[in-house]
């Protein structure tokens, strides 16, 4: 069983002044996985304080310095890869063929990204009589969420560290243990002390009190949009940057004269990588109301098809969701979606066959969709898609438009014009035309209540930076 009983504190491992325990479930065993000590108010004040006694040496080191540091990070993760993925599989309940394949490869490729970009990013640029150069812009308070843990607190920290800035990484309270395995990698591979710390601990104690602290320069959180407005009330105090990455509920429009087979068909499959458990899923379809019934029955032939299982056997392509608590909030939001009138076409609340152990759900289509209900509205999170049928290409546009969110989205049609026409329609960070893949120089984040700001690529790294003007 791990047991980690000790934070990662300016390049040692120490024990928490106000200890405490986080019990890891291994989601597809129900048993405990491994116990995480966690910290408080008083381990944040230490780790802030290590974080800026190493900011003025780590941002001022030269950028080709920086550059082989971060690299030298990214190499040392590469060699433990095996065992990262692995135990990624073990937290989250990820097949074991996507945390091999993306949830570790990603970081690896986001730290070199990171690394060979910042010099451009940090060049002055001439503006008349001026020169306007960005700066590393601190410390970075870097708050992970649970289903692409590793990746997504990355997608944090190594444009962080690639500009200059110093870290405080907490993670999610619910998969802490691979912090602890990228603390170590981290201190292994010679990042100087203090460049990047680790507190582990719920987001209402060591979350808030990052967010608030007058240490701290730029708080960085991916999470729900109920964090976010906790954090971004936390973060006020201090006036300091506040990038937020929350939730969506991203739509999939069909168009008209669009491959209908398979643009639902890579709906499904988008919507339900990681059980659902995916803040761009497009968990909304929206196809023409004339071929709704035909494109539900298509997707519920998708989803019928997947083989939900053990995350290590290979042959599996769903584990299970995170947790107990997750699935229970799976299985209500179905069952509300049946109360509001949904038509549930494949899946529901009973465990998949064969599967009585493990927090497993049913992958689950609806159809006949009210875009105003629940359903329609909120993420959900899970295994869910719900099938909406749309008249005009202007209501396709409307619905696709009509929720908090903002965040990803994908256009389906005969050709890329008729796609981007309708694409840039659409109030979102992000939109796959037909079928377009993912672009990890390309910028991520939300409009509305998706977020503030952008991860990825150049813009990215300018979050973690300030804007300093010279005039001559
Ligand atoms: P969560 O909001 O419960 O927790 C995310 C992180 O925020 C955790 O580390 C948690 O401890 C911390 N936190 C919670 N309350 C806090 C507070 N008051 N102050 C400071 N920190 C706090 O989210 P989750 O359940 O871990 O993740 C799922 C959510 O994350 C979904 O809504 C999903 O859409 C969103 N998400 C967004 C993106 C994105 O890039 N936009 C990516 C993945 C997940």
């Amino acid at each position: 069983m791990i047991n980690h009983s000790t934070l990662y504190i300016d390049g040692k491992w120490v024990v928490p002044a106000e200890p405490g325990d986080i019990t890891v479930i291994n989601p597809a065993t129900e048993q405990i996985l491994g116990h995480a000590v966690s910290g408080g108010v008083s381990d944040v004040d230490r780790a802030v304080a290590a974080a800026r006694e190493a900011f003025p040496g780590w941002s001022q080191r030269s950028a080709a310095d920086r550059r082989e540091a971060v690299l030298g990070f990214a190499a040392a993760l590469e060699r433990r890869s095996g065992e990262m993925a692995e135990l990624l599989t073990a937290e989250v309940g990820a097949p074991l063929s996507l945390a091999r394949d993306r949830q570790v490869p990603g970081p690896i490729a986001q730290l070199r990204l990171a690394a060979d970009n910042a010099e451009a990013v940090l060049a002055a640029v001439p503006v008349g009589n001026s020169q306007v150069f960005r700066a590393a812009a601190g410390v970075v308070a870097a708050i992970a969420p649970w289903n692409f843990p590793l990746l997504l607190g990355m997608n944090k920290i190594a444009p962080a560290l690639a500009v200059g800035c110093t870290v405080v990484f907490k993670p999610s309270e619910v998969t802490p243990l691979h912090a602890f395995l990228l603390a170590e990698i981290a201190h292994d591979s010679g990042l100087p002390a203090g460049v990047l710390n680790l507190v582990t601990g719920s987001g209402a104690v060591v979350g808030e009190a990052l967010a608030g602290h007058p240490g701290v320069d730029v708080v960085s959180l991916t999470g729900s949009t109920a964090a976010g407005r906790k954090v971004a009330a936390a973060a006020a105090g201090t006036i300091k940057k506040v990038h937020l990455e929350l939730g969506g509920k991203s739509a999939s429009v069909v168009l008209a004269g669009a491959d209908l087979r398979m643009a639902v068909e890579a709906t499904v499959e988008q919507c339900f990588i990681n059980s659902g458990q995916t803040c761009l899923a497009w968990s909304r379809l929206l196809v023409p109301a004339g071929v709704a019934s035909e494109a539900a029955q298509i997707a519920a032939t998708r989803a019928d098809r997947y083989v939900l299982g053990d995350p290590l056997d290979p042959a599996t392509e769903l584990g299970p969701v995170v947790s107990v608590t997750q699935r229970a909030r799976v299985r209500a939001a179905i069952d509300r979606a049946i109360r509001d009138g949904a038509r549930l076409v494949t899946g529901g609340t009973a465990a998949p066959d064969g599967l009585n152990t493990g927090y497993y759900v049913r992958p689950t289509v609806f159809a006949d969709v009210d875009p105003r209900s629940d359903l329609g509205q909120e993420e959900v999170f899970g295994p869910v898609l719900a099938v909406i049928g749309y008249n005009t290409e202007a209501d396709a546009v409307a619905i696709a438009n009509g929720t908090p969110y903002g965040l990803h989205g994908a256009v389906f049609a005969a050709n890329n014009d008729q796609a981007t026409r309708v694409a840039r329609q659409l109030r979102t960070g992000a939109v796959d035309i037909n079928g377009g893949t993912l672009n990890l120089e390309a910028p991520f984040g939300g409009y509305k209540q998706s977020g503030v700001g952008r991860e990825l690529g150049r813009w990215g790294l300018e979050e973690y930076t300030e804007i300093t003007s010279l005039q001559y």
